[in-house]
């Protein structure tokens, strides 16, 4: 067959051979419920209003049932979302950068409502920790390049890893303030007390832990090596917040 019948063939979605098997959207042969091209329903015939609806619920359903699973896995199994992303079981999860992003907003959203109003202040907020972010992530290629990952390996990680620090955070930033507000009232903290100060050492405390077992897996390193690693980046951290706050903030 030469190629321009083949791709007639392709093209023609009233082919006589195979009209039923063709998809109605795009015209892609689709045997299964759905096109392997375009992804629409092989379904016949004009949807119900009830098609209509249940394609909506389970729209709704899957994405809050894969953002459960997706936040689930980021807490309790630190570096599993990056693994389960270079080996290609993507689809079942959030991608990296959109839970990123969302987990971003997210918290300087709480930071917004439970802690402080100044929204310049938020804004800087967010830039530095994205450059912070973005510097740890070039750390952990050059800390890592003995590895030989792609350099998108390393973004992923970064995404992941920044994307559980936005989500402890966002915790931080709604919990902290609103239980101590409540033991002021019952008298059980002084009045004086300034929950900002104790949300930094939690927050560094919480991915001091995080870091290494993250590390671990990601990259397969041993313990011993995963602590080096994240004595290292903290210090990068801590060095690039110093030079951000000095430079930038004043
Ligand atoms: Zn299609």
């Amino acid at each position: 067959m030469r190629l321009a019948e083949v791709a007639s063939i392709e093209h023609d979605p009233a082919s006589a051979l195979d009209a039923g098997l063709r998809c109605l959207n795009c015209g892609h042969l689709a045997e299964g419920k759905f096109c392997p091209d375009c992804g629409q329903s092989t379904r016949r015939g004009v949807p119900t209003i009830w098609d209509l609806v249940s394609d909506a619920l389970n729209a709704a359903f899957s994405y809050d049932a894969k953002l459960w699973q997706t936040l689930s896995i980021l807490v309790r199994q630190p570096g599993k979302l990056t693994v389960d992303w270079v080996e290609g079981r993507r689809r079942r999860y959030i991608g990296p950068f959109q839970l990123f992003l969302g987990l971003e907003a997210v918290a300087f959203l709480a930071h917004r409502v439970f802690f402080s109003s100044n929204s310049t202040e938020i804004d800087l907020k967010t830039k530095a920790l994205t450059i912070v972010g973005v510097v740890f992530t070039l750390g952990l290629a050059v800390i890592n390049v003995r590895l030989k990952r792609k350099m998108v390996e390393h973004w992923v990680a970064g995404a992941h890893i920044w994307a559980m620090l936005m989500f402890v955070l966002s915790l931080a930033y709604i919990v902290i303030p609103v239980g101590s507000g409540a033991l002021q009232r019952v008298g059980w903290v002084s009045a004086k007390f300034d929950p900002g100060t104790i949300i930094t050492p939690l927050v560094q405390g919480v991915m001091v832990v995080y870091f290494p077992l993250a590390l671990r897996r990601i990259y397969g390193l041993s313990l011993g090596v995963a602590c080096i690693e994240t004595v290292a980046l903290f210090s990068l951290y801590r060095l690039v917040a110093f030079v951000i706050e000095t430079y930038l903030f004043t």
